[in-house]
């Protein structure tokens, strides 16, 4: 199997850490808003990495967190004038009932970033006493001067990195840092922002230590897979990775990063702060959950594409076809040149529009019927 790393930059054949099991990590939600297209790309993209995985048989360890202490929460819980953790644990709920409607399996492991302060903690401290990371006035800071190749993930130039940083929530020109690339492992907690006891005082994480803290708490020191949209390469998952292997003294930390493009609506990139969001919610009012993964998995993960409104149509009398042809109570053997094409279209980085095209054409073989249903299933449609 090949998989795309976008560290190497290239696909590269498959060697888990240990034989027949995988474990991945999968970034999850900030809940403080509702659930788009664009996560019901990444999060049913993943659902079919861990249910083809199972299908080879192998064991997967599947962590997926969600950030429930966050600036952006934070900020939301303030305007609208509702307690932090309460926002939090409402749309958190929203979003796993969103997940069970797309039929999405429930990750081995879901974890909150407030249960996993002490490790935090633990982490900080470490990076702290091994100078890999500075205090200044109750905020630490990971200095990336103490950490190469810093960059090499998202392989921006440091100027380039500094722009991004800005408009990412970071702040170049905070005078408490050394560098302008160093970022927050712990801040201090201003006003009446919610707080932890620490050795620099009252505080809270930093967004890029809560992941390497839930990747180690639950999966080990050194992970197969880790996963999550384009937009986290910088400077998440770089941060991620200079903090992480800088604790474990491991390297890599992540054997394979796998990156899903971005969706664009309307000419621009989907997002809240634009306002051209297409709901999950809105999508399941009008179309069954497999023409929305019919539609989704039709586009390659790793790119780029624009949403337009006639897709979920046109996906949804595709699926419909596909699903109409199989309705048949006859039993057939199974059809092992399409079960091995199958495995070939997964086999090179999960090729899905490549399979979705298969299943089309083999279906107007009533033969064929055994076959497809137990491929669709290992996608996630739902067959009755
Ligand atoms: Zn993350």
């Amino acid at each position: 199997m090949q998989i795309y790393s976008s560290l190497d930059k290239q696909k590269k054949p498959l060697i888990s850490l240990s034989e027949k099991k995988v474990l991945l990590y999968v970034c999850g939600i900030t809940p403080y808003d509702t659930t788009h297209l664009g996560h019901a790309f990444l999060y049913i993209f993943f659902d079919v990495v861990k249910r083809y995985f199972e299908y080879l048989k192998y064991y997967v360890e599947y962590t997926q967190n969600v950030t429930d202490i966050d600036d952006d929460l934070l900020m939301r819980a303030k305007k609208d004038k509702i307690n932090w953790k309460e926002l939090g644990e409402m749309w958190t709920k929203k979003f796993l009932n969103d997940l069970i409607a797309l039929n999405i399996l429930t990750p081995t492991n879901y974890i909150k970033a407030t249960d996993s302060i002490p490790e935090i903690i633990e982490i900080v401290s470490h990076l702290q006493t091994h100078g890999n990371a500075y205090e200044s006035d109750g905020t630490v800071y990971f200095d990336v001067t103490k950490f190469t190749p810093y960059g090499d993930l998202s392989s921006y130039s440091k100027e380039e990195m500094i722009e991004l940083s800005k408009e990412r929530g970071a702040d170049p020109g905070d005078p408490k840092k050394k560098n302008k690339l160093d970022f927050i492992l712990w801040q201090k907690s201003i006003g009446d922002e919610p707080s932890w006891d620490s050795p620099w005082g009252k505080g809270r994480p930093g967004w890029h230590i809560e992941c390497s803290a839930m990747v180690h708490k639950t999966l080990g020191l050194q992970i197969d897979i880790h996963g999550g949209g384009f937009d986290l390469i910088y400077p998440h998952h770089e941060s991620e990775i200079a903090q992480s292997e800088s604790f474990t003294g491991k390297e890599p930390f992540v054997g394979y990063w796998m990156h899903a493009g971005m969706l664009r609506y309307k000419g621009e990139k989907m997002s809240k702060s634009l306002g051209n969001l297409i709901l999950v919610a809105d999508l399941l009012f009008k179309h069954s959950q497999n023409a929305i993964r019919w539609m989704l998995l039709s586009h390659n993960y790793r790119y780029e594409w624009e949403y337009f409104d006639h897709m979920m149509d046109d996906a949804q009398i595709e699926v419909n076809a596909v699903l109409q042809k199989l309705e048949t109570n006859l039993k057939f053997d199974e059809n092992i040149k399409l079960l091995e094409e199958f495995e070939m279209h997964m086999n090179d980085d999960f090729n899905t529009p490549d399979v979705l095209a298969m299943v089309k054409n083999a279906s107007s073989d009533p033969k064929n019927s055994t076959t497809i249903r137990k491929i669709m299933k290992t996608l996630g449609f739902v067959i009755q």
